[in-house]
């Protein structure tokens, strides 16, 4: 039993009604259908547009790349496809959604469709517009929310500096690179003199005031490159990629001074706060990161044990 075909009314009727934006092309780029969501969004209507050469009727229109994408349509005879995520939209419409989005017009996915004469000639090209406006502005908020993900999950949630885990990462990545290329890495290790005490005298909050403080006051000293980290408690380490071990002490030299200079402030308390240091660099021969780190914390344990607020430089 043959299929009952819609007829042409209906089929005109369906076109009209969709939420997609439909139009048709003949060879020579003249306009044979404009639905109504193209004459609602473009504000052009189909008597305006059909039966004119698209170019002339949009000329804001990518002419160069939307004319060669069609003509491989009349050539090649097959289905062709854009997505809004290699190019945003093809017409300029504006979009109802909040301007808060920060999309400034309607995003849109295409489809380009031959459609066949008796003789398997493609007569027309019909262009299909899907409003992917939704889908791309909550594409860009989870890859935003993945960012800052991403960034939070390196970042030490008391101090705000980088984490003992991002540390290691850098710390791992560096010495590979020192490991192939030769290149220098210096690191230090710094321990503040004395904490438990601040914690004991004047409560938990004063400990964390002095942890915040000495962070930003030691970052204040580094450089953009230099990675700074909480590596525990009380504990930091910076990573100085291509230092020599006498760069890495004057660094080191400088910390340790701004900390033993001025005092911490917390509400009417001047806190003096010093601490202790160790620095180590890579040499060929050290096996692995970890090494490093152990000799700057084996250096840094001598600067405690030799009457802390001091830098000490690890020696075989
Ligand atoms: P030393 O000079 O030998 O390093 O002595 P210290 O007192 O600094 O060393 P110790 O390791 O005995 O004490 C470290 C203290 O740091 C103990 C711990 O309660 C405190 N601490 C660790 N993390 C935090 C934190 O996030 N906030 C606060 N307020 N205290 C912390
Ligand atoms: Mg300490
Ligand atoms: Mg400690």
């Amino acid at each position: 039993m043959d299929r009952p075909t819609p007829s042409p009314e209906l089929l005109g009727f369906i076109v009209d009604r969709v939420s997609v934006g439909v139009f048709v092309v003949d060879r020579d780029m003249n306009v044979v259908l404009w639905n109504r969501f193209m004459e609602t969004n473009s504000g052009r209507s189909a008597a305006e547009v059909v039966g004119h050469n698209l170019f002339e009727s949009f000329p804001e229109l990518p002419v160069t790349w939307l004319q060669r994408k069609i003509t491989n349509v009349f050539v090649i005879k097959n289905f062709s496809f854009t997505s809004w995520e290699q190019r945003p939209y093809l017409f300029h419409f504006r979009h109802n959604r909040p301007v808060t989005g920060g999309i400034d017009a309607m995003y849109q996915n295409c489809t380009f469709l031959p459609m066949k004469d008796a003789d398997d000639e493609v007569a027309y090209v019909c262009i299909t517009l899907f409003d992917v406006t939704d889908t791309s502005i909550t594409q860009r908020m989870l890859r935003s929310a993945l960012k800052s993900l991403a960034e939070a999950s390196n970042r030490d949630g008391l101090t705000g500096i980088h984490n003992r885990r991002y540390l290691e990462e850098l710390v791992n990545k560096e010495f590979s690179r020192a490991q192939r290329y030769g290149s220098m890495m210096s690191l230090i290790m710094l321990d503040i003199d004395h904490f438990k005490r601040v914690n004991d005298v004047h409560g938990h909050l004063a400990g964390d005031e002095v942890l915040r403080n000495t962070a930003k006051r030691l970052r204040e000293c580094l450089r953009d490159v230099d990675t700074f980290a909480r590596y525990g408690g009380e504990e930091f380490a910076v990573v100085l990629p291509e230092t020599p071990l006498e760069g890495a002490l004057i660094v080191a030299e400088r910390l340790c001074h701004a900390m033993g200079s001025n005092p911490i402030t917390f509400g009417d308390l001047a806190l003096p706060v010093t601490i202790s240091l160790g620095v180590s660099q890579w040499v060929p021969g050290i096996p692995c990161y970890e090494e490093l780190i152990r000799r700057a914390d084996t250096a840094l344990y001598q600067s405690k044990a030799n009457g802390r607020n001091r830098v000490t430089i690890y020696r075989e």
